[in-house]
């Protein structure tokens, strides 16, 4: 099936590097790729180390089974922990959905006439049992000596909370109104949501590294008449000034959007540099946080909501296409957040999660101010990035806090083990029980990288696979007895989550085998609309299989019937009719000395209707050249098989990929670059691109 490599008909500039027949002419290289990690069974360290809500494989099988066979009960027990003010009807069903657009409307109900409020049960409810003096944030600065550190217990939290809430409320804020943030990450961003919460409010959180367009379309799109700043953060050691990039956006939405936002309540950094302008404050419309909280009691009635009343409405990093807002809702999200926050992490009293997304990001949503708080769990909060004042940042924060789990995403940890071990290794990490890892497929070399100079070979690595839409975890290796990790797999589905494989056409495949993951009924913090656009909502997600939720995602299911995410299905390349994943391309890519980062894309080939363009970024020292070439091959070719043949290799140099300001690569630029068209200019939206940089240097790379 593979191609002769003659016959190709070379659809790039003559000049490119495209040798990949040259290098199949040679051979593998004499010493292959290494070959890809083992399986590991959860660690007996890791089980011995902690007590167990779910003890083995066994109890999941169990509880799993239990909650797709009876979802109605084994959600509504979860949820009757919880405080409701107002129980759900007893003689209605407590969920309700439908998710076939041609049999009427998509919609999901959980608990449809209930009342509850999340802030309430993040809060009050664990001050009230004798929690007021457990830790819930440990605030870790940018700067490590800068003095800002800061320990804020849950009764704290609460007094400001409801002082925020009044503030909020004096801004003019009620309920069903929408209150954006544009904030860093810092305690004060949590602090906002759960005002929010408190009084009914929606809270929209705009990443505080978006530009002012692309802020000025989200704060119209949410229609937020009240939006909270902050003077600036220095991120690294670059001061980035958050308000006037917030001034700039009123005033764009105002002028474009032709929408209004009345009042910015303007938090102080207390890290904005000496000497510099002062803040420009407009009279009328700005208030500086401190005084807006001023003088408001530190308690707040709650403002009871139905369950299925908004919480938040949450753009997605748009790596696909235009920016999504997805809508959740109080009932269902509260229980799902908690739920896998207690399952996937294992939290017990006494341990420190420690999570470093930014509450810009639904994972800052639901496992920093969520999950963790509906646990009355401590965590740090981190304000920097992983880099600065270097590689060992992070390491240095989980040994300062005695940290039990960390939380981050494959490409920190690519460029953290770029850095180099000993940026590890010079910090305890051996608190360490869980290594948590979101938002792309893990490729097998960071994985072993994690779990063995990270985790010490003591902790166990929970890959977790979920999306803004899902709220929470939908596939993830569980940290249970029993369980054998399969480094690059998402592996189990998470409680009342069903999830199948569909074929082009939409039959089922069963068994071993691959396709479109779809989930067939819902599950509590599923979303419920996209702001404004339901019709829209129902097109992406329920129109070409009607029936299920699609993922819009790739998986394979493999003899254990465990799941394996294989990228997105837009991505999926098809070579001589093989339809080949991304991400298993560039794991096998990745798997090569030297290599840091690798991202694939299809160009359209006269015989093999796609042929590989692969970009790939080198570790420092390193070159690009025949022999690397040899060496991609040669692992391609062990790990996938022939067919698995890069046309076309980009090497990139330090600035690395295009990617979103969540650290997604954003494949569909790259594809524009491949195929020649990214040259005449239209790229198409590029507002979530995070260094617009690097751009040039791709646009430069192209054809050497
Ligand atoms: P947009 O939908 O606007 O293009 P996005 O999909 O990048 O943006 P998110 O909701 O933050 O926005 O990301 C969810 C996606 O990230 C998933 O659909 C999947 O492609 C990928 N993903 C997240 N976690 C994992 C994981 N553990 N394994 C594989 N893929 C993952
Ligand atoms: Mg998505």
């Amino acid at each position: 099936t593979d191609a002769p490599a003659s016959s190709v008909v070379k659809p790039h500039p003559p000049e490119m590097e495209n040798k990949s027949a040259d290098a199949d002419a040679c051979g593998a290289p004499a010493v292959p790729a290494a070959s890809p990690p083992k399986e590991v069974p959860v660690p007996a360290a890791y089980l011995e180390s902690t007590s167990h809500h779910l003890p083995s494989l066994d109890e999941y099988n169990a509880l799993y089974a239990r909650s797709v066979a009876d979802p109605a009960a084994f959600w509504s027990d979860i949820a009757r922990e919880f405080h409701w003010h107002k129980p759900w009807p007893a003689d209605t069903p407590p969920i309700a959905w439908n998710y076939d657009p041609r049999a009427g409307p998509v919609f999901t109900h959980f608990w449809k006439g209930g009342q509850t409020n999340i802030c309430y049960n993040a809060l009050d409810v664990h001050v009230a049992a004798g929690g007021g003096d457990t830790v819930a944030f440990f605030f870790e600065p940018n700067d490590p000596d800068d003095g800002r550190a800061r320990t804020v217990t849950y009764a704290a939290l609460l007094a400001d909370v409801c002082r925020t809430a009044h503030a909020l409320r004096a801004a003019g804020v009620g309920r069903g109104d929408a209150v954006v943030t544009y904030m860093p990450m810092g305690v004060e961003l949590p602090t906002v949501m759960l005002a929010a919460a408190r009084i009914g409010a929606v809270h929209s959180v705009v990443f505080g590294g978006f530009s002012p367009v692309a802020l000025a379309g989200r704060l119209a799109a949410a229609n937020a008449a009240v939006m909270v700043t902050c003077d600036g953060v220095r991120r690294g050691s670059k001061w980035i000034d958050l308000k006037a990039v917030a001034d700039e956006a009123v005033a764009i939405a105002a002028r474009e959007h032709n929408h209004t936002v009345r009042s910015q309540i303007v938090v102080a950094s207390g890290s904005r540099p000496a000497g510099g302008e002062d803040v420009l404050m407009t009279p009328g419309r700005d208030v500086w946080w401190d005084d807006a909280l001023q003088g408001h009691p530190s308690t707040c009635d709650v403002v009871w909501v139905d369950a299925e009343d908004p919480l938040f409405c949450l753009f997605t990093s748009g790596s696909t296409g235009a920016p999504k807002g997805i809508v959740h809702t109080v009932g269902g999200y509260m229980v799902g957040a908690a739920t896998t926050f207690k399952y996937s992490f294992n939290y017990m009293p006494g341990d420190v999660f420690f999570c470093t997304a930014d509450c810009g990001w639904i994972t800052g949503h639901t496992y920093v101010t969520y999950g963790p708080l509906l646990n009355r769990a401590t965590q740090v909060v981190f304000e920097g990035i992983p880099t600065h004042p270097d590689a060992g940042r992070l390491w240095g924060i989980v040994a300062k806090y005695g940290v039990t789990a960390v939380y981050t995403a494959p490409t920190a940890l690519r460029s953290l083990k770029r850095a180099g071990d000993e940026f590890v290794t010079s910090h305890n990490t051996s608190s360490l029980k869980i290594l948590g890892t979101v938002g792309e497929p893990i490729n097998p070399e960071a994985w072993d990288w994690y779990y063995s100079i990270v985790g010490n070979r003591r902790a166990t690595v929970v890959d977790s696979y979920w999306q803004t839409e899902t709220g929470g975890h939908v596939v993830a290796p569980l940290p249970v007895a029993g369980l054998v990790l399969k480094p690059g797999a998402a592996q189990l589905p998470h409680f009342g989550v069903v999830p199948a494989l569909l074929d082009d056409d939409g039959k089922v495949v069963e068994g071993e085998g691959s396709g479109h993951l779809v989930i067939s009924a819902p599950w509590p913090s599923a979303l419920r609309t996209l702001m404004g656009d339901h019709k829209r909502m129902e097109s992406i997600y329920f129109t070409r299989f009607p029936g299920y939720y699609a993922t819009g995602d790739g998986a394979r299911r493999d003899a254990d019937g465990h799941l394996w995410l294989t990228g997105r299905t837009d991505d999926v390349l098809n070579v001589s009719a093989h339809l080949l994943g991304t991400a298993e391309i560039e794991s096998a890519i990745v798997a090569v000395p030297g290599i840091a980062e690798s991202a694939v894309v299809g160009v359209p080939h006269e015989v093999t209707g796609e042929a590989i363009y692969a970009f790939v970024v080198l570790m420092p020292g390193t070159k690009g050249g025949d022999a690397l070439r040899a060496e991609i091959t040669a692992s391609l070719r062990v790990r996938i098989g022939p067919i698995a043949r890069v046309e076309t290799i980009q090497w990139v140099g330090a600035r690395g990929l295009p990617k979103t300001r969540s650290g997604k690569i954003l494949r569909r630029l790259l594809r524009k670059i491949a195929v020649g068209g990214g040259r005449d200019g239209d790229l198409g939206d590029v507002s979530t691109l995070a260094d617009p940089d690097v751009l040039t240097d791709l646009l430069d790379g192209y054809g050497k």
